[in-house]
């Protein structure tokens, strides 16, 4: 089912936002600039030479959270009429993914607000606003993919006394056997859903003796209506998602556990590369199953599902390689 792959009209947007200078104790100067026409440009080695980027959209690292969120804001929403949706924040360590979905973790810090937050804040709200004519319901389950095994964030089971397997024949948003979901009616349930995903994806990553940089964190929020004239239901899923680390490691430096890690996440990274290139080109053929992270998302990155990928840099020309090689992963799903 997945493998017959539908029209795909032109629902693939990639943006790129550029992390401030210094925000990781780097003390190297930036290497990139974005100009007044919305170009990013990539400074190499010698002088006067530079490679030029375009998205759909470049956040400078001045853009605050309100105006990420203000470009996505349409995307969001239309998961209220029943199509799926998945955001991707993709880019090295250290380059701003998680300030983009989660971001201030202080409480009464609402500026600081990530994606997560302002997406399912939005949600609630059109909820309300459209309450005299579609009752909605919303619930939402939080996962992680580690080395390709799905842990639940939610669960109150100890990690590693569950099974989590995934449906092949099943949409999205029940597609994972054994998974918490809760109903979540307002900004208050999200926080403490989210605070207690955090907390156990930081105890599953210590008891694996990694850190949560090398897992795909996912958020997905399962909307449903039924329109109270009609009848009409609709069913669709947001996804938001945190990806591992893009940042290649050195083979040659790692072994045991963190060659396998490095192994998992690169196999799943370029899973998530080539489905989307193959979407985009209208290939009969899409990978789907060559990673858990890929199947998992099927049907929300296939057929009427909408796909934002927000790449992440980071400016110091430290980080140049990684930069160039995030920024040409973003050129290869946007492509075609
Ligand atoms: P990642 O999740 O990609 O590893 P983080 O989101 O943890 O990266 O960002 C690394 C550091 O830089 C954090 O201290 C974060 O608060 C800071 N940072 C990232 N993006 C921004 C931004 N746009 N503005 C201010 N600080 C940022
Ligand atoms: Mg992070």
């Amino acid at each position: 089912l997945y493998n017959e792959v539908q029209d795909l009209k032109g629902s693939i947007r990639v943006f790129c936002r550029v992390r401030p200078c210094g925000t990781t104790g780097d003390s190297a100067p930036s290497c990139l600039d974005v100009g007044l026409d919305g170009e990013l440009a990539v400074f190499t080695d010698k002088p006067g030479d530079h490679k030029i980027f375009k998205y759909d959209k470049i956040f400078d690292g001045s853009s605050s959270q309100v105006a990420v969120y203000e470009h996505l804001e349409g995307l969001v929403r239309s998961v209220m009429d029943g199509f799926n949706v998945c955001i991707f924040a993709y880019g090295q360590t250290g380059s701003g993914k998680t300030h983009t979905m989660t971001g201030s973790r202080v409480p009464g810090d609402l500026e600081g607000r990530g994606v997560n937050y302002r997406a399912l804040d939005d949600l609630f709200q059109l909820a309300n606003t459209r309450s005299g004519e579609v009752r909605y319901s919303m619930r939402a389950q939080m996962l992680e993919i580690y080395n390709e095994t799905i842990q639940d964030l939610l669960t109150d089971y100890p990690p590693g006394t569950r099974e989590y397997k995934l449906l092949a024949t099943k949409p999205s948003g029940q597609n994972v056997t054994n998974i918490t979901q809760l109903a979540v009616e307002c900004s208050e349930d999200v926080v403490a859903m989210m605070e207690k995903g955090e907390k156990n994806r930081k105890t599953a990553a210590t008891q694996m003796n990694s850190d949560s940089s090398r897992s795909h964190q996912i958020l997905t929020v399962i909307v449903e209506g039924e329109n109270i004239i009609t009848g009409a239901r609709t069913s669709a899923c947001l996804h938001l998602i945190d990806l591992a680390g893009s940042e290649r490691t050195d083979k040659s430096l790692v072994e045991g556990d963190r060659m396998k890690e490095a192994n998992a996440i690169n196999t799943s990274l370029s899973a998530l590369g080539t489905v989307m290139h193959n979407l985009a080109a209208k290939s009969k053929h899409v990978p789907f199953r060559n990673s858990k992270l890929t199947e998992l998302l099927a049907d929300s990155l296939s057929g009427q599902a909408k796909v934002c990928m927000l790449m992440h840099v980071a400016p110091e020309n430290s980080s140049r390689g990684e930069t160039l090689s995030t920024l040409n992963f973003g050129n290869r799903v946007a492509s075609v």
